[in-house]
């Protein structure tokens, strides 16, 4: 079976249109990835909704540093 979603997402720093292919199999995710444009740390927060079978992916500029 394959979980991955293919998610577009916008740089909240520099507007970038950033690819990313998600493992949805790996449930509830919350990671740092670097913009490939301006460098600056990009905060995902992915959780996935079983009920809906939905994914939902918040997107915001990682400016407290969690690591
Ligand atoms: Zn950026």
């Amino acid at each position: 079976m394959k979980n991955f979603v293919s998610q577009r997402i916008s740089c909240p720093h520099c507007g970038h249109h950033i690819h990313l292919d998600l493992d949805a199999s790996m449930g509830d995710q919350d990671y740092i990835e670097e913009c490939s444009a301006c460098c600056n740390p990009i905060h995902l927060n992915m959780h996935i909704d079983h009920a809906r079978n939905k994914l939902e992916l918040h997107v915001d500029s990682g400016d407290e540093q969690i690591f």
